[in-house]
């Protein structure tokens, strides 16, 4: 959709990025509030906003496995950075078909076990780095529920919940619907 249409009906930094300060990435993550870019400047080249999800179903088998907070931790982390790691390289490969574009990822930045900022070092993989969407304040329960028809579902600290989801997005300068499509369908369809 237009960017502009994605910011008026999905932005609102003010209210989102206080949930950040409650996170424990919070100053602890480059990819993460609080920022070293101006979101507005940063946002302004584009025009477009392609989103895109990645919903990680989990089995009666899996579910049941993590019955403790240390192995529920566990599947939810391997199943997240590996589908998120395939996401991200699916918008990755975008950019490079897509003239002036960029993706916001999710959740942080899964490149490194630990980040650099931590240790208030410069990040290791700058040409790598994506902030996240909700960094930048977008509302990912309302893009993920009216853009991509998925409620997006939490833990509850005891057992999996039925999936996770992750949103992403590809801002373009131009319309990029039809790359984005082809390119993470090739990587996500059965068997890749
Ligand atoms: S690439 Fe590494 S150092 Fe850079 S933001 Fe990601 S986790 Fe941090």
């Amino acid at each position: 959709m237009p960017l502009d249409q994605a910011k008026a009906r999905y932005r609102d930094p003010e209210h989102f990025i206080g949930f950040c300060r409650d996170c424990e990435r919070w100053n602890r993550c480059w990819a993460c509030p609080s920022l070293t870019v101006d979101p507005e400047a940063y946002l302004r080249p584009y025009r477009w906003a392609t989103f895109v999800a990645a919903k990680i179903n989990f089995d009666d088998a899996e579910r049941a496995v993590a019955n403790s907070p240390e192995s529920l931790r566990a599947i939810a982390w391997n199943a997240l950075k590996m589908e998120k790691t395939r996401l991200f390289d699916a918008l990755l490969r975008c950019e490079a078909l897509v003239p002036n574009s960029a993706q916001l990822s999710s959740g942080g930045c899964h490149l490194c076990e630990v980040c650099a900022r931590i240790d208030e070092k410069p990040c290791r993989h700058p040409e790598k780095l994506r902030y996240s969407l909700d960094a930048f304040g977008f509302d990912l329960t309302k893009i993920s529920e009216d853009l991509l028809g998925i409620r997006l579902l939490w833990s509850n600290g005891q057992e999996l919940p039925e999936y996770y989801t992750l949103v992403h997005a590809l801002l373009s300068e131009n319309e990029a619907l039809r790359e984005v499509r082809s390119t993470v369908s090739a990587l996500f369809s059965p068997g890749s």
